[in-house]
């Protein structure tokens, strides 16, 4: 066993070995150092473990190809043909050309982030988009943080800590990826007063539950799932009513949120943030990233003097928006007032292309793929928290033939997804799917070569 050991290379034999120098153009000596060392390490493990003495051919191939992991990004671009918009695992909104221009800009350069030009003084960064904000939706006051969730936070710990919350049963929810009510409710020491039952919330039942103690009621859209059958919620107006006699405030979390209305393209009607405003809402929180389709963001609208608090919040430092995201949320904010939504906004252009041109991209599709391809009708998804229910009409590319067995629907799946570029469909019923309406047209020639590739595989 010990001469297995003598016979390891030693870290300056396997530094001056020829492959492991040419290796050192393309990192720093310390990591290759490191790495080699780790190498030597696993071996001995290895040797110790009753193995023999790796060669050293395979102790270099080691050391490279780790360099190659460590060095090559694990995250990158991939093409949603899933048929679900908003994939929240696949990076939720694309975003506008002007919303990328606009974050370059920032990134690449200084900029006004907290600077105010005309006196020379430290600004707010705030003062980009508040303004935009509330034109958009017709509050008086605005606050743009990190992501919904943290909104949600800041609003009940700045507003309701050591005070109670009330909210239905029915909407005290997770959202997925760990977003409880009741979990962040706690979070942030505010207390949580269920009231109704799963199904049925009435007025009465907010009243009823309504202390010295109440801080706010709260209305949280259910997002990811629909109720049907026997259900009733009080209404938003219902519950500012309320509110208002007693003097408390409702926040309203929207959850996605949006500017446009969804039932124009056959869609279940997603709560709009200027109605939720109008109503009287205290607060009223969405996402960025979800239907108003901008990048990761928390947006907080309403009434000055709740906001402000937020504001001064120590907790609103913690969760601040960084200025590439403040710029690409202002420049998607204009398309809204330019009147350009649709056309300019990925997850508008998607939600709003016609069945005609998705029908024409699906059969170019089947084409690469060959004969054994077939197009049918399916349904495309909103999804990323918002319209459980409702979904757009589109058209899918089948592989036929596939006789529902899992093993090969999964591995066709598979092969799409281990492209360079990987294109990623939705298995159905052991049947691999892909829809063109949540592929950018850009994206065509890239999934083109994907198809063709895994035709060739086929034959
Ligand atoms: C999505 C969602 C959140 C969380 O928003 P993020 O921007 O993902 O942090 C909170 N509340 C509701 C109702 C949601 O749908």
């Amino acid at each position: 066993m010990s001469s297995e050991f003598r016979r390891l290379p030693s870290v300056d034999r396997l530094l001056a070995d020829r492959r492991i120098k040419r290796l050192s153009q393309t990192c720093s000596h310390t990591l290759l150092v490191d790495l080699v060392r780790k190498q030597l390490e696993d071996a001995r493990r290895a040797i110790k473990a009753g193995g023999p003495c790796p060669a050293i051919d395979e102790i270099v191939a080691a050391v490279s190809a780790q360099l190659n992991f460590l060095e090559s990004p694990s995250l990158h671009p991939v093409v949603n043909a899933t048929g679900v918009i908003l994939h929240t695992n696949l990076g939720r909104a694309l975003l506008s050309q002007e919303a990328i221009s606009a974050m370059d800009a920032v990134a690449s350069g200084y900029c006004n982030l907290e600077y105010d030009l005309n006196s020379g003084r430290r600004g707010s960064r705030q003062v980009h988009v508040e303004p935009i904000l509330c034109q958009l939706t017709g509050a008086e006051a605005a606050l743009v943080v990190n992501n919904n969730a943290a909104g949600v936070l800041l609003a009940l710990t700045a507003l309701a800590k050591r005070k109670e919350v009330i909210v239905s049963r029915g909407q005290a929810v997770e959202i997925g990826g760990s977003f409880r009510i009741p979990d962040v409710m706690r979070q942030s020491g505010a207390k949580l007063i269920e009231v109704g039952t799963t199904n049925c919330t009435y007025i009465t039942d907010y009243e009823e539950a309504l202390s010295p103690r109440t801080a706010a009621l709260m209305r949280v859209h259910a997002s990811n799932f629909r109720q049907i059958g026997f259900i009733h919620e009080a209404s938003l107006e219902e519950l500012i009513d309320l509110g208002k006699c007693r003097s408390v405030p409702v926040f309203d979390d929207l959850g996605s949120g949006c500017f446009l209305d969804t039932a124009a393209f056959g869609l279940d009607p997603e709560p709009m943030v200027p109605q939720s405003v109008s109503a009287g809402a205290a607060l009223t929180l969405f996402s960025g990233d979800k239907l108003v389709g901008g990048p990761q963001a928390g947006i907080i609208v309403g009434r000055p003097e709740y906001v402000a608090k937020l504001r001064r919040h120590p907790l609103a430092r913690a969760v601040r928006i960084d200025k590439i995201r403040l710029a690409g949320m202002v420049a998607t904010l204009i398309h809204y007032l330019k009147g350009e939504a649709l056309t300019k906004i990925p997850v508008w252009r998607m939600i709003s292309t016609p069945i005609t041109e998705i029908d024409r991209r699906a059969h170019l599709w089947a084409q690469a793929l060959g004969s054994r391809a077939k197009v049918i009708d399916g349904e495309t998804m909103v999804g990323g928290g918002s319209l459980p229910g409702g979904t757009l009409p589109t058209k899918l590319v089948t592989i036929g033939g596939q006789s529902k067995s899992p093993g090969r629907a999964q591995s066709l799946a598979q092969k799409l997804r281990l492209q360079k570029v990987p294109v990623i469909g939705r298995i159905n019923e052991d049947i691999l799917l892909l829809d063109p309406r949540t592929v950018l047209p850009e994206e065509d020639k890239i999934v083109l070569g994907a198809l063709r590739g895994l035709a060739a595989g086929l034959k």
